[in-house]
């Protein structure tokens, strides 16, 4: 299971019934936390999120439309009585935030807050690496230190044939050697490489999130031929200007960029409140390329 849950979709502040950047991402069986602007609890709640299960959380950068929704998650957690470990990952001054914050509302966490430093990564490195999946850190320009995440499935194992398996009239007690990639000799002396049996694996998928970037085309390596890539279009055509002064995109500007990167889909997000009808936005950036959409609160995407 790979997907991702966009929980708002509004920049700035919440506006429109719109939310303010937040998403799930699920992988198997571990829940990564992206962005926690202002109200995440309560869009965790309408879509039924468990916070307790959420193993990693992932903040871009510190503008207050990503971040004031984190002290009351943290706080929160330890009300309910987490004992887990929470890793954060996020730029390193969100540390000295926190702990004020924690000091000085005289609060305490249950569980141990590992803090880890997105500033001591570069970019294009792993920052947190299990034996099936890594996220990497993606460099955006904006008007202060951000970066963006790409979530990734690695060593990817080949599939085992169980129906070849049977035609070949192997006994079970052998499928899980030829799973581990052994050789065998079966009791009649006749031997089975697991080629015969194994199938290639299916290609490893990947989720791109760019929060708050002006037009960058740098990002383009970084996140190229992913299945799903979020991009922030705060503007459309109209406010072009408007996008250049406050360093975001626009969504024509964000199709530039998921078509360069030759993507499989794009969904947008960071919508300013100027905009009602996101139809608009919708159209401008298919007619760059046309796997583009406006990403919908609540809705889960499979990567
Ligand atoms: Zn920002
Ligand atoms: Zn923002």
């Amino acid at each position: 299971m790979f997907n991702v849950q966009v929980l708002g979709i509004s920049a700035a502040a919440p506006a429109m019934g719109r939310g303010v950047s937040s998403q799930v991402v699920t992988y198997n069986d571990r829940n990564y936390l992206v962005d926690c602007g202002e109200g995440t609890q309560i869009q965790l709640t309408k879509f039924k999120v468990k916070v307790m299960r959420i193993d990693a959380i992932f903040i871009s950068h510190l503008h207050g439309d990503h971040v004031f929704g984190l002290p009351g998650l943290l706080s929160s957690m330890s009300m309910d009585g987490r004992t887990t470990s929470l890793y954060l990952f996020a730029p390193a001054s969100l540390k000295q935030v926190l702990n004020v914050i924690l000091q000085q509302t005289n609060s305490y966490l249950s569980y141990p807050l590992e803090f880890v430093a997105l500033e001591d990564f570069q970019p294009g490195t792993s920052i947190l690496i299990t034996d099936s999946f890594q996220v990497k850190s993606i460099p955006l320009l904006h008007r202060i230190f951000c970066r963006g995440f790409r979530f990734e499935e690695i060593n990817k194992k080949p599939k085992f044939d169980f129906y070849k398996a049977k035609a070949l009239e192997i006994p079970n007690q052998y499928f899980h050697l030829l799973k581990q990639g052994n050789t065998i000799s079966l009791d009649n002396g006749r031997i089975i490489h697991p080629d015969e049996v194994l199938l290639p694996p299916d290609s490893a998928k990947s989720y791109c999130y760019c929060s708050d970037t002006a037009f960058y085309p740098a990002v383009v390596p970084h996140i190229e031929n992913c299945e799903l890539l979020y991009h922030e279009a705060t503007f459309g055509d109209d406010l072009k200007s408007r996008a250049r002064q406050t360093a975001h995109s626009t969504a024509r500007e964000a199709a530039t960029i998921a078509q360069k990167a030759k993507v499989k889909r794009l969904i947008m997000g960071h919508f300013s409140a100027r905009y009602k009808d996101l139809s608009v936005l919708e159209k401008e950036a298919q007619s760059v390329f046309s796997e583009s959409s406006v990403a919908e609160e609540g809705k889960i995407y499979q990567v």
